[in-house]
């Protein structure tokens, strides 16, 4: 009788969980400790492994960068130098003999690499988009190899892959959006095999590459979209984000000290929220799993036996509110049209906000104008350059967007006048109601919006409020790396 090869887990289609580990949990060497500790608890699970650069290293790229376009070539040196410093203790306190030294040489080179794109960049004067995402990227090249060796040093079999060869994007550098079918083929086509193997392959987030190998980056905090990219890719039974705090929370806990972590939530309601400036997850993370009904798990590395909170399909919290989320520094912008407002001009407006990159974010719409509010000001001035002629822009900063979320919340009518009441002595906007179901959102002045959360928060999560308003289960909103 011919016996038959077995068929490794993959090709069973057993378990497969993708497990995103941010900044703050591989900041040092008892971070990635903890992270060894972890991956090995779900080695029965195949795991893959997703890795943020160490905390703080991508804002220090960044300043590397501007500091050699501003002409302080000194200084972005020595910005590199301190990375590099302490990237080299932590290959020396986790790999040890061969692997230490082959480790320590790839460093190098990455290093090596780095140093003269910041000899370029001092050399142009300028840091443009392509050259900002080679250098942002780099945190994540050197933190998938650091993660990858510590894993094989405690003994996991596990096998390093370069994200910018399997996750393929356009060029929109700085914001880059997935090209998914090549980007399917070429994660199931590369990692596949490893898992067939029974390795546990390690991958940076955030970084990807043109289908021309043009690295990019998918926006700042994107290592969660990269883990919900690869797990739908390979049909993931789970995603795991691995980060500093107990879950998603009802409110950021910095504000409200008695915020409570949500135990369970819907793909939509935690989407909301990370819309609405919740940063414990980027914005763009929940569409994979939504699409391949993937859930989602944000846990604590600090904390590993916690439940964490898990978002699914559906989920009854059984409240009506679930979450308060304030999005700080937004300005609103006005553009007035003298001709009325067209859908060619819409086109327009829309047109050139995305030539200047700036993501606007609730929009309305009366005769002869136009609301918009966006995340900053910086593109705004080119933005109203450009327009001039057409309409007239203008805009206000120092403005916060105040947003509920809850699956229902909209449903009940008597909820709006319970929030707007409890701010009804602060000069308050609503821009524009009716696009979602499951968020009420209001501006305020940026000074008021502590106070605003905590009042509303007293308002839907204080212990007095009877059991059936909150639903006993609700939970955090978070900041975290
Ligand atoms: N390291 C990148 C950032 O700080 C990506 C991430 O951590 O998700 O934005
Ligand atoms: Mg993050």
């Amino acid at each position: 009788m011919i016996e038959l090869p077995q068929r490794s887990r993959f090709e069973r289609g057993e378990d497969l969980v993708v497990m995103k580990f941010g900044g703050t949990s591989v900041e040092d060497s008892d971070a990635i400790r903890r992270l060894i500790e972890i991956v090995r608890s779900r080695l029965h699970a195949q795991p893959v492994v997703v890795v943020s650069a160490l905390a703080r290293i991508t804002d220090q790229l960044q300043e590397a960068g501007n500091a050699a376009a501003g002409g302080q070539l000194g200084s972005a040196l020595e910005t590199v130098r301190a990375l590099y410093v302490r990237h080299e203790q932590l290959a020396a306190e986790l790999a040890s003999n061969e692997p230490q030294v082959k480790l320590g040489r790839e460093l190098q080179a990455e290093f090596g690499n780095l140093e003269s794109l910041v000899h370029d960049v001092a050399m142009c004067r300028q840091l443009n988009p392509p050259a900002q995402d080679r250098l942002l990227g780099f945190g994540e090249c050197l933190s998938s190899k650091l993660v990858n060796a510590a894993l094989r040093e405690a003994g996991v079999e596990a096998a390093h892959i370069d994200a910018r060869s399997c996750i393929v994007t356009d060029p929109r550098h700085g914001q880059a959006a997935p090209v998914w079918k090549v980007t399917n083929e070429r994660l199931q086509q590369i990692v596949g095999p490893l898992l067939r193997m029974g390795q546990v392959p390690v991958m940076g987030g955030f970084i990807a590459a043109t289908p021309e190998g043009v690295p990019t980056t998918l926006g700042r905090g994107g290592s969660d979209f990269s883990a919900a990219i690869v797990g739908a890719a390979l049909q993931a039974s789970r995603v795991e984000i691995w980060t500093d705090v107990d879950g998603i929370m009802t409110t950021d806990p910095k504000l409200c000290p008695d915020a409570k972590v949500i135990r369970k939530m819907s793909f939509e309601e935690a989407a909301e929220l990370a819309h609405f400036g919740a940063k414990v997850l980027h914005p763009s993370t929940l569409a994979p799993a939504m699409r391949e009904n993937i859930p989602v798990y944000v846990l604590n590395s600090w904390n590993p036996a916690g439940p964490g909170t898990e978002i699914v399909a559906q989920a009854d919290t059984g409240s009506m509110v679930s979450a308060i989320t304030a999005k700080r520094e937004v300005a609103a912008v006005e553009i007035e049209s003298p001709h009325g407002v067209s859908s060619e001009l819409l086109r327009a407006i829309y047109a050139v906000f995305d030539r200047h990159s700036c993501p606007v974010d609730i929009m309305a719409t009366s005769i002869g104008r136009v609301s918009l509010l966006v995340g900053s000001t910086a593109a705004l001035p080119r933005i109203a350059a450009d327009l001039e002629g057409v309409v007239n822009v203008r805009w206000e900063n120092h403005k916060s967007l105040v947003c509920l979320v809850g699956e229902d919340i909209r449903r009940q009518p008597e909820l709006a006048s319970r929030i707007f009441a409890a701010v009804s002595d602060m000069d308050v906007r609503v821009p524009c109601q009716g696009a979602s179901d499951r968020s009420i959102s209001f501006l305020v002045e940026e000074s008021r919006v502590e106070e605003s959360v905590q009042r509303l928060h007293r308002l839907f999560f204080s212990r007095q409020e009877p059991a059936a308003d909150w639903g006993g289960n609700s939970s955090a909103y978070c900041q975290a790396g």
